[in-house]
């Protein structure tokens, strides 16, 4: 417990999206709690800064199906709101219908949870599969949410500074090093929970992608790896998932590979300004941990040798479409630790 205060102290360890958003959820649902979000990096610095932001859930990526779907739903029906709301604006969101298509398999297409979400998902006609290369036999279009996080990351840290929510630069090589100042710590440190926690189930997944200006583009395009995704200011041209790769410096054959895939789905892209290539790596991790643990100090270095820790982390390639569910799995673990005042039931 803090000694200047009787309220339970949470540190929030993340400052991208998943930490945003779960210090956030936390602060709404648990008013009797005081936040502290801890980060090395925030902003623009972060990985979800960069993230093209298209809302596509895939289904195995929690512990269950149902799970997933839970996730999912709760993230779209939060983001279909911010949509609608006078907020939609600053909060970066916007709804988007696109073409998803690619040469193998109508059936890989006909993910389960998008169409149980969206309300308007279709087969292509032949006068839609006509507009593409001729490899791309299936297809389907539908209208989802796009987040900006160049605009949802500043919208969800003004919500926090808002709501006296505090946050501190700081690196952290090991959870105890806070353990004294926090009655529960909340790890949202993605792929960095691979050192933190020695999390060894976690993958950087390398993704690389050109930001162009291109204000004609409206629609978003998924064909086999590749995609096109209109953001606020830029467009996200992309498809490089290489598996177990970190490095961070841009490569100039993955560049001319993104480029001469999305031109051919969109042609129109060559008239696009580019404005920067960027690098970021997708903390991948089947399936994304969101869990208790009473972890336990065995260099017995501090003076808590047990620490409460709630995990949320290891979203891949769908942090941005998961955040908000998985914010809402990982608050009602807080709130259970603080109800029992010991471990909640994992
Ligand atoms: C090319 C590309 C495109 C993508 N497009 C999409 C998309 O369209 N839709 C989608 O849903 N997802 C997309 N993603 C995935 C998405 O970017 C990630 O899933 C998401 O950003 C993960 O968020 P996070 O908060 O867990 O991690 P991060 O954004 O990496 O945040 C981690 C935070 O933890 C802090 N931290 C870590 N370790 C420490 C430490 N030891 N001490 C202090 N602070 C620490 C960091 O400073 C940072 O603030 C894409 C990813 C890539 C690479």
């Amino acid at each position: 417990m803090n000694l200047k205060s009787s309220k339970p102290q949470i540190g929030v360890i993340g400052g991208g999206v998943v930490g945003l958003s779960t210090a956030l959820y936390i602060q709404q649902t648990i008013p009797s709690v005081e936040i502290t979000v801890i980060a090395d990096k925030f902003l623009n610095e972060t990985l979800s800064y960069g993230a093209g932001g298209l809302f596509r859930p895939e289904v195995n990526i929690g512990t269950s199906k149902e799970i997933a779907e839970d996730w999912a739903t709760t993230s779209y029906n939060h983001y279909l709101k911010l949509c609608m709301s006078s907020d939609a604006n600053a909060s970066g969101m916007q709804l988007v219908s696109g073409y998803h298509m690619n040469s193998y398999s109508q059936e890989s297409l006909n993910n389960g949870l998008l169409a149980k979400l969206l309300p308007d998902i279709r087969d292509f006609n032949d006068n839609v599969r006509n507009l593409f290369p001729k490899r791309f036999k299936y297809g389907v279009t539908y209208t989802t949410i796009i987040t900006d996080p160049r605009y949802y990351l500043p919208y969800l840290t003004n919500k926090l500074i808002q709501n006296n929510v505090r946050f501190i630069n700081r690196h952290i090589d090991n959870l105890f090093q806070i353990a004294d100042n926090y009655d529960i710590v909340v790890n949202c440190s993605g792929l960095n929970s691979k050192k933190l926690v020695n999390d060894w189930k976690l993958t950087p997944v390398r993704g690389q992608t050109i930001k162009v200006k291109a204000p004609w583009i409206k629609h978003f395009y998924f064909a086999d790896e590749s995609y096109v995704i209109p953001g606020r200011d830029y467009v996200t041209l992309g498809g490089i998932k290489q598996y177990g790769n970190s490095d961070l410096n841009v490569n100039y054959l993955d560049r001319e590979s993104i480029w001469q895939r999305c031109t051919q789905v969109v042609p129109s892209l060559q008239n696009a300004e580019i404005v920067m290539d960027w690098v970021g790596l997708r903390p991948q991790r089947q399936p994304i941990r969101i869990e208790a643990e009473i972890m336990t100090d065995s260099d017995h270095n501090h003076m808590k040798n047990n620490l409460k820790v709630i995990h949320n982390y290891g979203h891949g390639g769908h942090g941005i479409t998961y955040s908000w569910g998985t914010a809402k799995h990982a608050t009602h673990l807080v709130q259970q630790m603080l109800s029992t005042n010991m471990s909640p039931k994992l």
